[in-house]
């Protein structure tokens, strides 16, 4: 994989391009393939987004959004974009299997593959450009960083400063993470000068949701959470028919994950959904825990140090009895005093 800055003189010949990333995106992968959308848009090039599976509806308002092809509702139309791009962006992923039936698409496309990323272990072999860096905050820190260092500040407006500051308020959990660093609060504070309105931004992304999603994690909270004091670790499993139940959809469950960590003490929150072809588990850490290479290790998957996903083909109540039986042999790691 050869640097993404290698491509810089190149940006000024249009081109077809097409833009994907990671299945169910979130603000990260929505806001950063808008982001650069958007810019690549103002500088010539004809650009179509896809996403692998459809997505949440709190990602709507995003300027753009409702052109992304959706490839699971629309696999001919995706599949013949593909093959007609000269360039190929991989965002917010790393590796072709997370973007589930799309992956052989992408693997056997002949166009240039560039890759800008921010997860742990990239498949770097599958991309000819690209960059992974697990330091950065989000895709949309990146997108931003690609658009100044190749010297096209200029091309920021506020409705790609909106994309990119939503991706870097979803993955730094509003500023709160470690890698919320000085160079994100400088980039933000450039995003306001280019007219960057950051309530109307939280109000899409959080307060957009119907009553039943707010009555679905009372209910969760109350019926569904367990807390092991003794590892300093809590569980939320949450079975098919409370989803039908409460009419949950498509980003629904998104953040129900950090809420254990509002009690004393927790460092390991563990998810797990019962969804239709898999149970989908999801981990948040706090401190040196390895939600990484816990995901990979137990549960096929992977992510960051502290936020990480995984899957089983178990049934929920088998892949949980799974989690319960590994966590003991975490307790020295999860009762280690914190520096
Ligand atoms: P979430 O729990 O929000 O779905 O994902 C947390 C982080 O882990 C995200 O950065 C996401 O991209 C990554 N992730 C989620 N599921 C998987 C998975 O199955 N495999 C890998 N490699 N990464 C995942
Ligand atoms: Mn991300």
């Amino acid at each position: 994989m050869e640097p993404i800055s290698s491509l810089f003189n190149q940006l000024q010949t249009p081109r077809k391009v097409v833009i994907t990333t990671h299945q169910k995106p979130d603000a990260d992968a929505m806001g950063s393939m808008l982001g650069l959308k958007l810019f690549l848009e103002s500088m010539g090039h004809q650009v179509t987004a896809v996403s692998p599976t459809n997505w949440a509806g709190w990602v709507n308002w995003m300027p753009g959004a409702r052109e992304v092809i959706d490839f699971e509702h629309n696999k001919q139309a995706s599949a013949e974009v593909i093959k007609e791009a000269d360039w190929l962006f991989c965002l917010d992923f790393n590796i072709f299997y997370r973007t589930k039936q799309l992956a052989p698409i992408l693997a056997e496309a002949s166009c240039v593959k560039i890759l800008i990323d921010h997860h742990q272990q990239p498949d770097t072999q599958s991309f000819n450009y690209g960059i992974s860096d697990t330091s950065k905050s989000s895709t949309c820190e990146m997108i931003y960083d690609l658009i100044v260092e190749s010297g096209n500040l200029d091309r920021i407006d506020a409705n790609i400063a909106s994309c990119l500051f939503a991706g870097v308020v979803g993955d730094t959990g509003s500023f709160r993470f470690n890698s919320a660093t000085a160079p994100v609060h400088r980039m933000v504070a450039v995003l306001k000068d280019k007219g960057l309105d950051h309530t109307k931004v939280y109000e899409g992304l959080y307060d957009n949701y119907l009553e039943n999603r707010l009555r679905f994690m009372g209910h969760v909270l109350t019926n569904r959470m367990e807390v092991f004091y003794e590892f300093n670790a809590a569980l939320i499993a949450i079975p098919k028919s409370d989803l039908l139940k409460y009419q949950i959809r498509t980003g629904d469950t998104d953040g129900l994950v950090n809420l254990p960590h509002s009690i004393q003490g927790i460092r390991l929150v563990a998810i797990c959904i019962d969804r239709d072809e898999e149970r989908k588990w999801s981990f948040r850490s706090k401190g040196d825990f390895d939600c990484n290479q816990f995901a990979r290790q137990h549960f096929e998957g992977g992510g960051h140090f502290n936020a990480a996903g995984g899957r089983s083909s178990q049934s929920l109540s088998e892949t949980v009895e799974t989690f319960k039986k590994i966590l003991p042999s975490y307790q020295e790691e999860l009762n280690k005093p914190q520096p």
